[in-house]
């Protein structure tokens, strides 16, 4: 169905004669099918897309939904494309819409630079947006796939793309920017997402000057692609040792294992993020990979459907809000959209209005069933606040002060994780690891088939230490997916949170 427009490129690597050592090689760019353009309100211009035609987009308004201490939750780009209106909700798990011959996403807007501790995106503009012909695959069929091996699309606690994600000194917050996925420490696969030469490895880099974006630190491998891009991969537990600068890797090659190095805030994941050259080709910014995850994941693993109630939603007391699962993505027709609120309360529908009376956090299960009886589930959450009450997403720890880390590790709930999370058969070993909030304590496990176990987690509160994450090897013995129950309770409060994880056990993706 999709077109193959596979890029041509010479797969030629030169050696030079001194020491073996490989040197940067003939590959040579290519431009990519996606176009970028930056607008101010009221500005318009015409842009060739990669199929040749043009189109003439017009940024009319930006419109802000933030919370009462000034974050902002969500942002919308009205477009005129052509003479057709749309509103455009910026990315964080939004994929891109078609309007008149194009598709069209926004992939970042200035009104968050207000707020944020860092411009990521290097955005001066209102709006930035990405376009692609109408039809068109968002990244060239087969040079993008999902970098974390032998995962569950949505499997584990993810932070994609610009969720608040904690406060920061002076009034000014950190929005995530990149894609954070989680999974299990020192065992878990990341693999190189596209072919690229291998620019910097931990503290060692190639040129700064011939490779602006790199950060060397030794926990971050950067690769280039052909398309001029780089790839930031963070908080490794161990680099690939066969790895060497200067050398082309191919997508799919396993790079090192996912960790909790560096800025990770002590949970495990792996943070990827492309920098890519701005419209004015000037400087490099942060450029959503929401859409390349998504299409790379489908390519890979043919899922035939694939349920998102993404991102976790806020409200206040009393405010009507709603459940979304339009971000759902199915090859056949949807039959059913069943929604567990607390593991009680059902609902049904793609959009489903609440409004709650007393603050409090809660957990959502999504299941999305398509006519031909596939399904596929996904959990999120909504808090809602009182006026006044801190409002932070509590998914992502990254990047912040010891300080606020040690804070926020008190109280109850807990991480968990588990691998692999595709193609699980059952008596096959699936590693579970969990790390619970409040230092030294016990996680407890219900596996959903009738048994159950505790481990001991966080014994050390230190970010990086060695005993944060505890470890336990579970036996499905039948097919079916299991919805295992991970807990933890204070012992000063008594308190228990927790987390469900959906294992998948004898079913396809
Ligand atoms: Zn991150």
């Amino acid at each position: 169905m999709r077109a193959k427009t596979l890029v041509c490129c010479l797969a030629i690597a030169v050696v030079c004669g001194c020491a073996g050592i490989i040197r940067r090689d003939s590959h040579r760019d290519f431009t990519p099918i996606v176009r970028f353009v930056d607008l101010n309100i009221g500005e318009s211009q015409v842009v060739t897309l990669s199929n040749g035609k043009t189109v003439r987009v017009k940024l009319l308004d930006v419109k802000t939904r933030r919370d009462t201490d000034n974050h902002v939750w969500r942002s919308t780009a009205v477009v005129d494309i052509d003479g057709e209106k749309a509103d455009v909700i910026m990315t964080t798990f939004n994929l891109p819409k078609t309007v008149g011959n194009c598709q069209i996403d926004c992939i970042a807007t200035k009104n968050y630079v207000d707020t944020s501790f860092e411009n990521y995106w290097e955005i001066h503009k209102d709006a930035r947006f990405r376009l692609w012909p109408k039809g068109s695959p968002w990244i060239e069929p087969g040079t993008f796939m999902y970098p974390v091996a032998n995962s569950r699309w949505l499997a584990a606690n993810v932070g994609y793309s610009n969720v608040p994600a904690a406060p920061r000194p002076n009034g000014k917050f950190y929005y995530h920017a990149g894609m954070d996925t989680g999974g299990v420490e020192k065992i878990t696969p990341v693999v190189a997402a596209t072919d690229g030469l291998v620019v910097q490895l931990g503290t060692g880099h190639l040129s700064q000057a011939d490779h602006p974006p790199i950060l060397p630190r030794y926990d971050v491998i950067y690769l280039r692609d052909d398309r001029g891009w780089y790839y930031r991969y963070s908080h490794l537990s161990f680099i690939d040792p066969s790895l060497k600068l200067g050398e082309r890797v191919k997508m799919g090659r396993r790079l090192g294992y996912l960790g909790k190095e560096g800025e990770s805030g002590g949970w495990t994941h792996l943070h990827f993020e492309i920098k890519t050259p701005t419209p004015d080709g000037k400087l490099y910014g942060t450029q959503d990979a929401y859409a390349y995850f998504h299409q790379g994941y489908r390519e890979q693993y043919r899922p035939p459907i694939m349920a998102v109630a993404q991102p976790r939603t806020i409200a206040n007391v009393g405010e009507e809000f709603e459940l979304d699962a339009s971000r759902s993505w199915s090859e056949k027709p949807v039959r059913s959209y069943e929604w567990l609120i607390d593991g009680e309360t059902i609902a049904e529908g793609i959009k489903v209005p609440l409004t709650y009376g007393e603050p409090g956090s809660h957990q959502v299960r999504l299941k999305v069933t398509d006519i031909d009886g596939n399904y596929d589930y996904d959990f999120s959450g909504f808090n809602v606040s009182a006026p006044g009450q801190a409002r932070i997403s509590p998914r992502s720890r990254d990047a912040q002060t010891s300080a606020t880390r040690a804070t926020r590790r008190r109280g109850a709930g807990v991480q968990a994780f588990f691998y692999p999370s595709l193609d699980v058969k059952p008596g096959d070993p699936v590693v579970f690891s969990s790390r619970g909030n409040g230092g030294d304590g016990f996680d407890h496990y219900d596996f959903d088939d009738g048994t159950t176990t505790t481990v001991r987690s966080n014994i050390d509160m230190a970010e990086h230490a060695e005993n944060g994450y505890a470890f336990t090897v579970h036996h499905f013995a039948k097919p079916g997916h299991y919805f295992v129950k991970v807990t933890r309770t204070d012992p000063t409060t008594g308190r228990t949170g927790g987390t469900t994880l959906d294992v998948p056990v004898g079913m396809k993706p």
